[in-house]
């Protein structure tokens, strides 16, 4: 078992909040153990519940149009979120409950060793750049440390609103040249698809 597996099972056993009683799966996150480019969204959705999967659902096959759009793939980036099951009705999470998912996702981001981590969403987004407003900080990415931050809008808030629809579209296309500045991407020309990034 991995590191990633080992806390994946810890997060299926957790009881430290009461949305473990309403939940079908957790949903601890999927992607390479080792991803340069890791994604932060808000919470587990019906789908996402259902599978134990994130990002399955609308905001999923969005968030797959936006990694293609700069010639990645789901498999090539983790994918997690804030916490780890569903809240009812996907109302927010709250306080006490990000509280109780937080030793989780830091140890998610310890082993994983992200070079740029992305924010989708205020949830995420708090963490790194409290007290922050998404509409005036989305697309401006800050590096604390050896990571860079970069905080987007939810790609469900943009699947409903076109003003943040373009603005995450566009704010994705920044990811390229953030990633060679980090020094983990290069244009991958070996099966001449000219946008194929390839992460190392
Ligand atoms: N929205 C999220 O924030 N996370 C998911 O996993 C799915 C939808």
């Amino acid at each position: 078992m991995t590191e990633l597996e080992r806390l994946a099972a810890e997060i299926a056993e957790c009881q430290k909040c009461p949305l473990a009683r309403g939940r079908s799966h957790t949903v601890p996150g999927e992607g390479p153990a080792d991803a340069r480019l890791l994604f932060i969204g808000e919470a587990p959705g019906f789908h996402e519940d259902r599978l134990g999967r994130p990002f399955v659902g609308a905001a999923g096959q969005f968030l797959q149009e936006l990694l293609s759009s700069i010639g990645l793939t789901r498999e090539q980036v983790y994918i997690c979120n804030v916490i780890k099951c569903r809240p009812p009705n996907n109302r927010d999470p709250l306080p006490q409950e990000i509280e109780a998912c937080r030793p989780f996702l830091d140890r998610q981001i310890e082993l994983i060793k992200p070079r740029i981590i992305v924010t989708l969403g205020r949830f995420s987004m708090a963490r790194y750049f409290p007290n922050a407003s998404i509409t005036q900080i989305h697309g401006r990415a800050k590096k604390i440390g050896d990571i860079l931050y970069l905080p987007l809008f939810h790609p469900a808030a943009a699947l409903h609103q076109p003003r943040y629809k373009a603005a995450i579209e566009q704010d994705f296309l920044k990811i390229p040249g953030l990633l060679k500045q980090m020094g983990v991407a290069e244009e991958d020309h070996s099966d001449e698809q000219p946008r194929q990034l390839s992460l190392f």
